[in-house]
C-alpha cells in the first residue's frame, strides 16, 4: 500500500528508485556496484570472510575457560549457526549476483532485511536474536575490512561509482548520516536520499544539497516505514516521500522528473554568461566547497572563485589523527591550482556543534552532549584553544597562497579580543614560514559574520578585517535561538524573520560604506527566493553550492537593482517581510 512521509525539502527535483536502507552505524560500509566478471570474486570474498569468522568463533569457543558460564558457549554456537544460515549467506549472495552490490553492501542490505523480520517477531527470545545477527555481520564486515587492508579492496571509501550500468536507480534511506559520512556519498550510486533527522541547514543537509540530487531530511519515521528494496519517490521540492507509489502517481512524478531535467539543462547553458544585472551591476557568484576535488564542479558551474572552502571536512573522522601541515598545504594548493587563478577563500577549521571531530550522528550528539554543542567550543573558539594546531593550519593556507589568490576566513568571530589573537597567530605563522624559507603571498583576512554580536558591532569588526562573509545559517540559528540541526524546531528557523533581515542588511550596508567587500555564503545565497532581496540590500557577492549558481544567475540577469532597492525599506519595516516582498517578476514573464 502506498504511503506518504513528510519531511523537509532540502534539494530540488524528483528521484524515483529502490530504497537502500543504511543503518546509521554502518554508513561507512563501502557501497559500489561490481561488474559481472567480478561477481565470483565478491562471492569468494564473502565466503572467505565467513570461513575466517567461523574459525575465529571456534577458537573463542575452545579458549573458553572451564569455569565460563555454559551460556557463553551456547551463544557462540548460535553465532556459528547464524553464520551458516541460508537466510544470511544465500540471500547475501543474491544481492551480489542479481544487484551487483559489493560484498559489504550486500551483507548490510541483508542485515537490514533480517533485522526487520526479527523486530516483528512476537516471541521475546527470538526478537532478541537480532543483536546476535548484528554481531555476526559486524564480525564479517570487520574481517573483510582487515582483508582489504591487506590489499584486496577499499573498504572505508563509500559509494565508488562503477561502470556497471544495468542496475535500477537507487535511493538512500538512513536514520541519520553525520556530515563527514555524507561526503562519502558524493559521486555515489544514489540518485536521491532521505533521512529521519536533520534540519534544513544542518551540515548533513548542506553536504546533501551540494550533491545536487533530490533529498528530504527530518522525515522522522522514514527508515522505519520504508523497507529494503521498496520503490520510493523523493519529492525534493515538497519534502514528501512516497513509498510504493501507484502507477498513476508514479507517472505524474516521472513527468515532473523530465520537466526538471529539461529545466536543469536549460539553466546549465547560462554557466559562462557573466553575472550582470539589467542595470549593469556585476554580481560575483562564487562556490562553496567541502573538498579540493569539488573545485572541478565549481569551475564547471561557472563560479568565479571559491567563496567558502569548509576546511573542517579535512579534519573529521580521523580517529584523533589531525591532518599535518603538509597534508593540509597539499589540499589547499590543489584547490587553488584547480581554480586556475580564481580566488579561493579558505575558512579555518569550523569543528564542533553538528561537526564533531569524531563520527557522531546528530542523535548521538544530542545524547552525548547534554549541553548545547552549538554554543560550545566550536569554530574559532576551538582553534584559539589549540594554538599550535591553529598556527599549523594558517601556515598551510599561507603556503598555498604561493600558487594563486588565497583569502583566509575565520568562522564565528564574536569577541573583539579574538581579533587580536587571530592577528597574532597569523603574524607568528608568517614569521615561522619566513624562518623555514617557505614562500607565500599576500593573503587577505576576513571574518564570518554569523553571531549576532558581530553583526551588531559590525563597524568595529570591519576595522580589523579586509573583508567579511555573512554565514546566514548560523546567524539565523543564533539570532532566533533555533538549533539548525534539530528538525523539531525547524518550523521556527526563519530566514525571513525581521530581526535576521535587519542584521543582514546592517552588515551589508556597513561593509559597503567602509569600502570592505562583503559576501553572503550561507544557504540564503543559493536560494532564489532571496536573490532579489539580497541585491536590494546592496549585496554584490554570493557564495553557494556550485549546483545553485545557474539558477541564481538567471535571477541576477533579470534583476534591476535600482527598482529592487526602492522596495527595500517597506520590507524591512514590515512585520511579515516574506509577504511584503513580492519577488520581482521576470521581464515579460
Ligand atoms: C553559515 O553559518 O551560514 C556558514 C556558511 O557556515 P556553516 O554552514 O559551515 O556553519
Ligand atoms: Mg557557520
Amino acid at each position: 500500500m502506498s504511503i506518504q512521509i513528510f519531511g523537509l525539502p532540502i534539494s530540488r527535483g524528483v528521484a524515483i528508485g529502490r530504497a537502500v536502507l543504511v543503518a546509521s552505524s554502518r554508513v561507512d560500509v563501502a557501497h559500489y556496484f561490481v561488474p559481472q566478471e567480478q561477481v565470483p570474486h565478491e562471492i569468494a570474498r564473502l565466503r572467505s570472510a565467513r570461513d575466517a569468522v567461523a574459525r575465529e568463533i571456534e577458537e573463542l569457543k575452545s579458549d573458553l575457560p572451564a569455569e565460563a558460564p555454559a551460556e557463553l558457549a551456547a551463544l557462540l554456537d548460535v553465532h556459528l549457526m547464524l553464520l551458516h544460515d541460508d537466510t544470511l549467506s544465500d540471500a547475501t549472495k543474491l544481492w551480489i549476483e542479481q544487484r551487483h552490490y559489493n560484498a559489504e553492501w550486500a551483507l548490510s542490505a541483508q542485515l537490514e532485511v533480517l533485522a526487520r523480520q526479527f523486530d516483528e517477531m512476537e516471541d521475546d527470545y527470538l526478537r532478541e536474536r537480532k543483536a546476535d545477527i548484528e554481531q555476526v555481520v559486524e564480525r564479517l564486515l570487520r574481517q573483510m575490512a582487515s582483508a582489504s587492508r591487506g590489499g584486496v579492496a577499499p573498504v572505508h571509501h563509500l559509494s565508488a561509482q562503477s561502470d556497471f550500468g544495468g542496475a535500477e536507480p537507487l535511493v538512500l534511506v538512513a536514520g541519520d548520516v553525520a556530515p563527514a559520512d555524507m561526503l562519502h556519498f558524493k559521486r555515489s550510486v544514489f540518485t536521491g536520499f532521505v533521512t529521519d533527522v536533520g534540519g534544513r541547514t544542518s551540515h548533513t543537509a548542506i553536504v546533501a544539497r551540494s550533491m545536487d540530487i533530490p533529498a528530504v531530511v527530518g522525515a522522522r519515521e522514514a527508515s522505519r516505514l520504508i523497507r529494503q528494496d521498496d520503490w520510493v519517490v523523493i519529492d525534493g521540492d515538497a519534502g514528501v516521500v512516497v513509498v510504493d507509489p501507484s502507477p498513476i502517481v508514479l507517472e505524474e512524478y516521472r513527468f515532473r522528473q523530465r520537466q526538471s531535467e529539461l529545466e536543469r539543462a536549460r539553466l546549465h547553458r547560462l554557466r559562462h554568461t557573466p553575472g550582470v544585472t539589467l542595470d549593469g551591476q556585476p554580481i560575483e557568484l562564487l562556490a562553496n566547497i567541502e573538498l579540493p576535488g569539488d573545485a572541478v564542479a565549481a569551475l564547471e558551474a561557472g563560479a568565479v572563485g571559491v567563496g567558502l572552502f569548509r576546511s573542517e571536512f579535512l579534519f573529521l573522522n580521523r580517529g584523533g589523527d589531525l591532518p599535518g601541515e603538509d597534508e593540509q598545504y597539499e589540499a589547499y594548493r590543489d584547490a587553488v591550482l584547480a581554480m586556475r587563478g580564481l580566488p579561493v577563500t579558505i575558512r579555518t577549521v569550523d569543528v564542533g556543534a553538528d561537526k564533531p571531530l569524531e563520527r557522531m550522528s546528530a542523535q548521538e550528539l544530542r545524547h552525548e552532549h547534554g549541553l548545547n554543542p552549538a554554543l560550545g567550543l566550536r569554530a574559532i573558539r576551538w582553534s584559539l584553544s589549540e594554538p599550535g594546531m591553529f598556527r599549523q593550519q594558517l601556515r598551510a593556507i599561507l603556503r598555498a597562497s604561493a600558487h594563486g589568490k588565497v583569502r583566509i576566513l575565520v568562522p564565528m568571530v564574536a569577541h573583539l579580543d579574538e581579533v587580536r589573537q587571530i592577528q597574532e597567530a597569523l603574524a607568528r605563522a608568517r614569521a615561522q614560514l619566513d624562518e623555514a624559507g617557505h614562500a607565500y603571498s599576500r593573503v587577505e583576512l576576513g571574518a564570518m559574520i554569523e553571531v549576532p554580536a558581530a553583526a551588531v558591532l559590525i563597524e568595529r569588526f570591519l576595522r580589523h578585517f579586509d573583508f567579511v562573509s555573512v554565514g546566514t545559517n548560523d546567524l539565523i540559528q543564533y539570532t532566533l535561538a533555533i538549533d539548525r540541526a534539530d528538525e523539531a524546531v525547524s518550523h521556527l528557523y526563519d530566514p525571513w524573520h525581521p530581526a535576521v533581515l535587519s542584521l543582514l542588511e546592517r552588515t551589508i550596508r556597513a561593509s559597503r560604506s567602509a569600502g570592505k567587500p562583503v559576501c553572503v555564503c550561507g544557504e540564503m545565497a543559493g536560494d532564489v527566493a532571496f536573490t532579489e532581496l539580497l541585491l536590494a540590500m546592496g549585496l554584490r557577492s554570493f557564495s553557494m553550492h556550485p549546483a545553485r549558481i545557474a539558477a541564481v544567475k538567471q535571477r541576477v540577469l533579470r534583476a534591476d537593482t535600482r527598482q529592487l532597492e526602492a522596495r527595500l525599506s517597506g520590507v524591512l519595516e514590515s512585520d511579515d517581510p516574506a509577504a511584503a516582498w513580492v519577488p520581482a517578476r521576470p521581464l515579460g514573464g
